[in-house]
């Protein structure tokens, strides 16, 4: 095997904690910190998967008291030796003890390194080193089932499967145009056609997949829109239960649309609060209504609020139009107090689904989020059995793989040459190969671990 360079990098966040971990992993992990390291025994005579006593020293000085977790080769996260030193979480202890480990042959890690060497070592493929950094960055419950689910090698296996299918039929193809004596393509196009729209089927599944992917990952984006005063930013706050959101009495205070990021049973809504959207002559409050309405449109998600005290009016009425063909709950605020509009008032104007609601009294907020809930995630996600696909570049992959898969079958179709199938099914597989980094470029890869923080 070639001698690879031994890296080391501060794992941990930096900042002030119980612990801060520096990890070190190459060929002469154990040799470097057994320099630094003064215990019981010499990290050389330790066993493998051990965690071991003892104090760092810089020269004669003692930098730090330490649990040491020795690894070794090939059961480790890089596949190489690998040294964990456990240090207090100190930024200076960290830095300093990270200089004695540099001093002592270590070169500093790179961004996403650690998990690069996973990948090149094959303890990973590439989706699972991608699965990494969503779980780092997952924002919310389901973000990180997924992320987890991905780690595990899910979406490798179900593409593999794919990538096994389509490589068969290739060589069956090749093997009869060479060997025709002995392999015959009559009526061969009939069984690949049945055999394509399979694969076109498990595609098209990871296709759909990918929805409920974005939402889990990027979250909803909504809007909530109402008149003036009908209650916009009091909903925000009772959602977000946090204060951020000017609340007031005086009509179109709210001048500037304001996004908040919210957990709502597993998913995140990024909900926009917007200026009441109305005609009006004030300059700046007009520009918050553009952008009311800008919002509006690009939302995934308009919650309509209707102040329940004042009768319907034209405001409410062109508001409920114009969500006509948008996704959209009409949500009728203030029912802590007598109510001048009905579900049936609104029925005239709309037929989006209706909550009775108070942001004063908490009145349909289960209601709310049961109903976003159903209209997001196609079914309830049970992350055993399906593969979601949150990565826009596997998406990308996908895609591609999905026009070679309907060029084949139109190839088929329009009685073509077998060799012409061969193209579009080795676009497939080799396509497909790339979210598991088996035909991808350097490129990709540098790219795919450029993005990894410090120390990962
Ligand atoms: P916005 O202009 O649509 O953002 O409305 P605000 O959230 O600023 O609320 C306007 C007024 O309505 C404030 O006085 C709130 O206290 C009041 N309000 C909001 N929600 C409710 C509610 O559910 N019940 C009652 N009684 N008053 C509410």
């Amino acid at each position: 095997m070639k001698k690879t360079d031994t890296i080391a990098a501060i794992a941990t966040a930096l900042g002030e904690s119980g612990i801060g971990i520096i990890r070190i992993s190459g060929e002469d992990a154990i040799g470097i910190a057994d320099k630094i390291f003064s215990g019981s025994k010499s990290l050389r005579e330790v066993d493998s998967h051990t965690i071991n006593y003892g104090h760092v020293y810089f020269g004669d000085e003692i930098i730090d008291e330490v649990l040491i977790m020795l690894m070794k080769a090939p059961r480790t996260f890089t596949g190489e030796d690998t040294v964990e030193i456990n240090c207090h979480g100190g930024i200076l202890i960290l830095e300093k003890v990270l200089h004695a480990v540099l001093k002592s042959g270590a070169r500093p890690a790179l961004p996403g390194e650690f998990t690069k060497r996973a990948f090149l070592n094959g303890k990973m493929d590439l989706s699972q080193a991608e699965a990494v950094i969503d779980i780092i960055e997952a924002k919310n419950d389901l973000a990180l089932k997924a992320g987890i689910r991905q780690l595990s090698g899910a979406l490798t296996e179900n593409i593999k499967t794919i990538r096994a299918k389509i490589l068969e039929q290739i060589a069956f193809i090749e093997a009869a145009l060479d060997d025709p004596e002995h392999y015959s393509l009559d009526g061969y196009s009939v069984k690949l056609r049945k055999i394509v729209k399979k694969l076109i089927t498990r595609i098209e599944y990871l296709q759909k997949s990918f929805k409920d992917g974005s939402i889990i990952r990027e979250g909803i984006n909504t809007v909530i829109i109402g008149k003036p005063n009908a209650g916009k930013s009091s909903i925000l706050n009772l959602l977000s239960r946090s204060d951020r959101a000017i609340v007031t009495d005086i009509a179109g205070t709210t001048r500037d649309t304001l996004t908040e990021n919210i957990k709502l049973s597993g998913i995140s809504l990024n909900i926009t609060d917007t200026a009441g959207i109305r005609e009006t002559d004030d300059i700046v409050e007009s520009i918050g209504v553009k952008k009311a309405i800008e919002a509006s449109n690009n939302a995934d998600l308009n919650l309509v609020v209707i102040d329940g005290l004042l009768p319907i009016d034209s405001e409410d009425i062109s508001l409920l139009e114009s969500v006509k063909d948008k996704q959209a709950i009409i949500l009728i605020n203030k029912s802590d107090k007598e109510l001048k509009v009905s579900v049936d008032d609104i029925r005239k104007y709309s037929d989006k689904e209706v909550i009775i609601f108070s942001a004063k009294d908490n009145t349909g907020v289960d209601e709310l989020e049961n109903m976003i809930k159903a209209k997001f995630i196609s079914n309830e996600i049970n992350f055993n059995d399906q593969i979601i696909i949150t990565n826009i570049r596997h998406q990308e992959i996908i895609n591609e793989a999905m026009e070679s898969l309907e060029m084949c079958l139109s190839s088929i179709d329009e009685g073509y040459e077998e060799d012409f199938f061969t193209i579009d099914l080795l676009n497939a597989y080799e396509a497909l190969g790339e979210i598991i980094g088996e035909t991808v470029d350097d490129d990709v890869v540098n790219e795919i671990f450029s993005k990894f923080c410090m120390g990962k």
